[in-house]
């Protein structure tokens, strides 16, 4: 009878307590590894097939801001006046280096959102016409979604552009190691664009871009997820949150033909 007792009692526990460590680990993880769960491509792809279809035309000119300016709005329910701060640090470091412009939004039918109800670091690519969201967890500032890198990466994908490592051309310089890759990720490494669609500015590869994703992302087993083919080549040169690269920085000012501006 006791013997029974206790078997029910580790039974119970065990019924008990395994969802809740899993999803205390889950969470854990959300939050201290915000870098590589940030993902812009899958919010694109829940749009309707037809956004799609024109967000995959990176060269498409309507995924470019008109006269250069990003208006923007800070929905303050999520934030503080120094995540507001950060933010618009985040701004001006890329106003620095390029002819860009990010406006506090009056009447403009497109502007950009940032909201913090979210566990994650998300941006869409390019402008979507509207409302568009950089959605960026509430986190103390220099930490997760909020460390000056991580804001800025997700206003390049804003600007316009994919990650780094998918594409067309990253099968020449990066090889994925799709085993070691966690299976619900599998898409952030997929190759969806055609090279007809992307461009590149003739820059080549970028190991050092903010946009690109560091050797060990979305690991299911800790072993690395994409490794560079050059031996010379240091694989910890990807994944930097630190600024722009000089390849980020001549890709945005192409892109918004910066150098066609007079004064900069
Ligand atoms: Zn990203």
């Amino acid at each position: 009878m006791l013997k029974t007792i206790l078997v029910l009692i580790f039974v119970l526990c065990g019924v008990y307590l395994a969802p809740v460590n899993f999803k205390e680990m889950g969470d854990e993880n959300l939050i201290s590894d915000v870098d590589v769960i940030e993902d812009s491509i899958k919010e694109d792809l829940s749009e309707s097939p037809t956004r799609v279809k024109r967000f995959n035309a990176k060269k498409h000119p309507y995924l470019r801001w008109p006269n250069k300016t990003v208006p923007y709005w800070i929905n303050m329910t999520f934030y503080t006046s120094e995540h507001v701060q950060q933010i618009e640090k985040a701004m001006r470091e890329i106003e620095n280096v390029t002819c860009l412009k990010f406006v506090g939004r009056t009447y403009q039918h497109d502007y950009v959102t940032f909201t913090g109800n979210t566990k994650r670091c998300v941006s869409q690519v390019g402008r979507n016409g509207g409302q568009q969201y950089i959605r960026l967890m509430p986190t103390t500032v220099e930490t997760n979604c909020f460390r000056l890198g991580s804001i800025m990466h997700e206003l390049v994908h804003t600007l316009g552009f994919y990650h780094t490592h998918i594409g067309t051309n990253r099968d020449d310089h990066i090889k994925i190691l799709w085993e070691n890759i966690d299976p619900s990720r599998q898409n952030d490494f997929k190759v969806f664009l055609k090279s007809d669609e992307v461009d590149d500015f003739g820059l080549g590869y970028d190991f050092d871009s903010i946009l690109q994703y560091h050797s060990k992302a979305f690991s299911a087993n800790g072993k690395p997820t994409i490794v560079v083919k050059d031996p010379n080549i240091k694989p910890n040169r990807m994944g930097q949150r630190k600024s722009l690269s000089r390849g980020d920085v001549l890709r945005i000012r192409k892109f918004y033909d910066c150098d066609d501006e007079p004064n900069i």
